[in-house]
């Protein structure tokens, strides 16, 4: 039998998955218009993954898409290539029992843009990929994709999820699941989880009356908040050696002022641009999308792949250690002295757990305990950061912000705080301690630079 033609398919396909490899870090970090051509060869790579694997790897393609951050500025044109989406609130009571609560404002105020932006995002895909094959596709190419595109069914939560964020975050889901797995947790069945729009940046685990299950929900803004984030902070440090066997940065804190204060690559405006998005247009998507220099893409990937993993582990932390229990989400009410102790003591520990669930897949994935460590701390000093920003736009002064505690959560400080602590009782990491803790102080500096530098200017 002649294979021939499958081989080469498959040839192809890792050739393209390789560039799509090289490309999709860069991609992520393109405005729009830079460059069509990983989007073509993202497009073919996922094409050929249809007919040569079965399976396609939409995962990062959507995900670069995501990135490109104003999804808004692109016109909409109607075109007959839009993909088909269904909705497990269709056929599933514990989702619809989920849609129904979101639709009844359970969890907030619904940010007002969901539904253009929804709509977008479906409108997004269909234009760029009509726009991919009149330019690079033959017709009987562009055909034959389209068809396929389709075919393939996305699936959704429910009428509020966003194809890009729900794909993001169920590979962040998984990843989490397999660490618990990997530790043998016992805690019956994974919860569901979904992202919802309510423009607010925050996460909750939920058992609602309604559904058999608990949920994990995330807004839809959150991942992209600490993405851009971990590529504002990557830019302030320095690269003293860049060449075939990797890129190393620099760890002198001099050398990370200076190139604050020089601010070549623009690191200040990035960094002032997320925490103004984020705080006072309640909405980091409206911060200016940008490319990252290469040499930055892998290093910015690990702070925001351990900044992400930690919101998810946090929320099933909760799960895991039995907080729920037999209670809704927490109702907002006045809580007395001993329910705002337990509540605190439950965030240290769902933290701890983010914590120790975070190491596990990034250790998985390879990467260095120490570093993976500094990726989560790096979440706690974001939120202490856009909680300062606030402060300071409320007219006071900053040498007088005090991060404040809720009834319901400790500050982020003294999260973070806690969490450099704790790791002195985690296997496979306390080892390193001495080093985490002198690399969390040196970081604390830049940052503390940053800052100060992006506001004063
Ligand atoms: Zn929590």
């Amino acid at each position: 039998m002649d294979t021939s033609c499958e081989n080469d398919d498959k040839k192809q396909l890792i050739k393209l998955q390789r560039e799509l490899k090289i490309l999709e870090g860069k991609a992520l970090y393109l405005s729009l218009y830079d460059n069509y051509a990983s989007f073509l060869i993202a497009f073919k790579a996922q094409h050929l993954a249809l007919t040569v694997e079965g399976k396609c790897i939409i995962n990062s393609l959507i995900r670069s898409f995501h990135s490109l951050g104003r999804a808004k500025a692109l016109p909409l044109t109607k075109t007959s290539a839009t993909m088909k989406i269904s909705y497990r609130s269709d056929t599933d009571s514990d989702f619809k029992c989920l849609e129904e609560s979101i639709a009844r404002g359970e969890f907030g105020k619904l940010n007002e843009l969901w539904r253009v932006e929804l709509e977008r995002e479906k409108g997004f895909f269909a234009w760029e990929i009509q726009e991919v094959f009149s330019n690079y596709w033959s017709k009987e190419e562009s055909d034959k994709f389209l068809n396929e595109m389709q075919r393939d069914e996305i699936i959704l939560p429910t009428r509020f999820d966003s194809i890009s964020q729900h794909s993001i975050l169920s590979g962040l889901i998984a990843e989490i699941e397999q660490s618990a797995q990997d530790f043998k947790l016992e805690y019956g069945h994974f919860p569901h989880s979904s992202t919802i729009p309510t423009g607010q940046v925050n996460a909750c685990a939920a058992n609602l009356k309604c559904s058999s299950r608990t949920f994990l929900l995330f807004d839809s803004q959150l991942f992209l908040y600490c993405h851009l984030f971990s590529k504002a902070f990557a830019l302030c440090l320095p690269i003293i050696k860049s060449d075939s066997s990797g890129i190393q940065l620099s760890s002198n804190i001099d050398k990370v002022k200076l190139q604050i204060e020089n601010n070549t690559n623009k690191c200040t405006e990035r960094f002032f641009d997320v925490l103004h998005a984020y705080v006072i247009l309640g909405c980091p998507s409206e911060a200016e999308p940008y490319l990252l220099p290469k040499d930055y893409i892998s290093y910015s990937e690990l702070l925001r792949q351990g900044m992400e993993l930690m919101v998810v582990g946090h929320e099933f932390g909760h799960v895991n250690a039995g907080h729920l229990g037999d209670a809704t989400w927490r109702s907002i009410r006045m809580l007395s002295e001993a329910e705002i102790y337990k509540s605190h003591r439950q965030e240290f520990e769902a933290d701890f757990w983010g914590c120790v669930l975070t190491l596990q897949a990034m250790s998985r994935k390879g990467y260095d305990s120490t570093l993976s460590f500094i990726g989560l701390d790096l979440f706690f000093s974001a939120m202490v950061l856009s909680e300062r920003y606030r402060s300071l736009r409320s007219g006071i002064r900053d040498e007088h912000f005090e991060e404040e505690e809720s009834e319901s959560h400790p500050s982020f400080g003294a999260r973070q705080a806690f969490l450099r602590e704790a790791i002195k009782h985690i296997d496979g990491i306390k080892e390193h301690t001495a080093s985490i803790q002198a690399l969390c102080q040196f970081y604390d500096g830049a940052l503390e630079h940053l800052w100060k530098t992006s506001i004063s200017t």
